[in-house]
């Protein structure tokens, strides 16, 4: 659907937000075990160095502190929804008694993280990365800097 002589474009044509396979292929190499699972990650690649600094926090608090009953982080899809990023994991509990309450600082933790950081999105432009701000076109809200506005 594509009406561009009124000036409206369908925006699910016109957003050209997806990263290329490179980018999320480094994502997978840089941090092997989060993406140890099949997981789709769309979004543009303007938000690739907030899930970058998300998962390098992420797996090194994990690394140094695994043998308090830090699980490994699991992520199982990154998206965009209501112009916001959308970073859905996984963080299998602890089994042991002993370190059933580290876990759950760690789960904490985590949650907190992908808090701040799907909160951070709003204002970084998923296109390029620079300062961005939400905005609805007719109904599609997205983040972007002025130059990358629909
Ligand atoms: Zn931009």
């Amino acid at each position: 659907m594509k009406f561009e002589m009124d000036g409206w474009v369908d925006p699910s044509e016109k957003t050209i937000l997806k990263v290329d396979l490179v980018e999320t292929e480094d994502l997978r190499t840089k941090y092997p075990a989060m993406f140890s699972q099949p997981c789709e990650i769309s979004i543009g690649k303007g938000w690739i160095p907030l899930i970058d600094r998300l998962c390098s926090m992420l797996q090194r608090t994990h690394d140094y502190n695994q043998h308090m009953g830090y699980t490994q982080v699991t992520v199982l899809q990154v998206k965009q929804k209501f112009g916001g990023l959308r970073f859905y994991y996984s963080v299998p509990e602890q089994v042991h008694l002993s370190e059933k309450t580290k876990w759950s600082d760690w789960a904490s933790y985590v949650h907190g993280a992908v808090d701040f950081a799907e909160s951070m999105s709003h204002s970084i432009c998923e296109q390029c990365g620079e300062r961005g701000k939400g905005r609805d076109h007719h109904g599609y809200y997205y983040t972007s800097c002025d130059a990358h506005k629909l």
